[in-house]
């Protein structure tokens, strides 16, 4: 048996009737970018969330920086995230000028630990940039209040999570700002690039809105320097006929997440995602990622001998790094999957001038060295995670 990672036919294939007459409509409408399609979704999704704006975009790396940009972060500022995430989390603030500043992330959520957030603060930090990673909600109301203690600016990187709640209240919901990617792979994906900011500050949106045209409120005025970051109308087609499922979607991801707990749960070498300790909120389980606790000596031991920079890589050589032998061994029996992140943002070689060293963020270089992710889709049969199941667990007491 083959099991992809990820896979959009079985969706493409039950939409395609109803895909197929929203993309003819635009294609005969004439009407490529912005418009009505994209203006339907925005108020859809806007609607969706319980937002009272949301302003499409190209892409969530410029949802972020749109976001940054609207709230005046710039060249000497200083934004708090984290280095466990996806690289445009950071690669945003410093497109606008500002300086990333990592703060590790918890050992049980793998999001940005709260309890490190307030040593990270000085006089030059004007916002923090939670990300709801693999789709996990951060607990926003604590962040909130170190936020409004600190007043700093909050944006959302909820890049992973369309439809995940904090306390009954969708992500992006809670920040100044919350950034959203459709990028395919995402919860709610579209048929290419595209995203969208939200906030409940209508003056914030309508500064989005001018930044994502050339900084144009009107035509061929130009107030500030801009980008070029639209939603196509195909795109937006698209994501009307996919927003309406993506609860349905969201259900469905639940129902495999919590088959992997139940039947991976008594498995001694592993470490499962921690259960949610909030009752009212949404994990949207846009990854379900695993640890592999018995490596974990050798990877401490890894970590102190690492020289950054000097490796190509972050990375055992030779697959050395036994969560990496596992990872093959699942492939070659047909079961693929992910490591989201093998290398932590902070030890990017693009970062390399920022001056962190391999100890820095303990928990994320360990994080980094041990997660997988398995396959994760609604349309998963349960033949199909049967047989991941039952290739871990050979695999593992082998
Ligand atoms: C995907 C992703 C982004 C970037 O979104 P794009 O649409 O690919 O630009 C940003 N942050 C996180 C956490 C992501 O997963």
């Amino acid at each position: 048996m083959q099991v992809p990672p990820f896979s959009l036919s079985k969706q493409l294939a039950n939409l395609a009737p109803e895909l197929d007459i929203a993309i003819s409509r635009v294609l005969r409408s004439g009407h490529f970018i912005g418009g009505e399609e994209v203006e339907a979704f925005e108020e859809s999704f806007a609607r969706t969330l319980g937002v009272s704006n949301a302003v499409s975009c190209n892409s969530g790396t410029d949802a972020l920086i749109l976001a940054l940009r609207a709230l005046d972060i710039g060249v000497g500022d200083e934004v708090i995230t984290c280095s466990f995430s996806f690289f445009a989390t950071a690669e945003a603030i410093s497109a606008v000028g500002a300086k990333p500043v990592f703060v590790d992330v918890s050992d049980d959520d793998y999001l940005l630990d709260l309890s490190e957030l307030e040593k990270a603060i000085n006089s030059s930090t004007k916002a923090i940039m939670p990300v709801h990673l693999f789709g996990r909600p951060v607990n926003m109301e604590k962040l909130l209040t170190i936020a409004r203690k600190y007043k700093l600016k909050v944006i959302e990187d909820c890049a992973q999570a369309a439809g995940a709640k904090w306390n009954g209240c969708s992500v992006g919901s809670w920040g100044n700002i919350g950034c959203f990617s459709f990028f395919p792979t995402k919860n709610l994906g579209a048929a290419g690039d595209s995203g969208a900011v939200v906030t409940n500050d209508a003056s914030l949106a309508m500064r989005m809105r001018h930044l994502s045209m050339h900084g144009m409120p009107s035509r061929y005025l130009h107030t500030e320097l801009g980008y070029n970051s639209r939603m196509d109308a195909i795109q937006a087609a698209v994501l009307n006929v996919k927003l309406p499922k993506l609860m349905g979607w969201i259900d469905q991801r639940q129902a495999v997440a919590k088959y992997y707990q139940e039947m991976l749960g008594d498995c001694p070498s592993l470490i499962l995602p921690a259960e949610l300790d909030e009752e009212n909120a949404t994990h949207c389980w846009n990854q379900f990622v695993i640890r592999i606790k018995s490596f974990s000596d050798q990877i401490e031991n890894f970590a102190r001998n690492q020289k950054p920079f000097k490796d190509k890589y972050f990375s055992f050589p030779n697959n050395e790094n036994p969560r990496d032998r596992f990872k093959l061994d699942l492939e070659s029996e047909g079961v693929t999957t992910i490591i989201y992140y093998p290398i932590p943002i902070h030890l990017q070689p693009a970062y390399a001038d920022l001056g962190y060293k391999v100890g820095s963020l303990p928990k994320t270089e360990k994080l980094c060295c041990e997660v997988l992710s398995l396959p994760i889709f609604p349309e998963i049969t349960k033949e199909q995670q049967d047989y991941v199941i039952s290739r871990v667990k050979t695999i593992l007491t082998e």
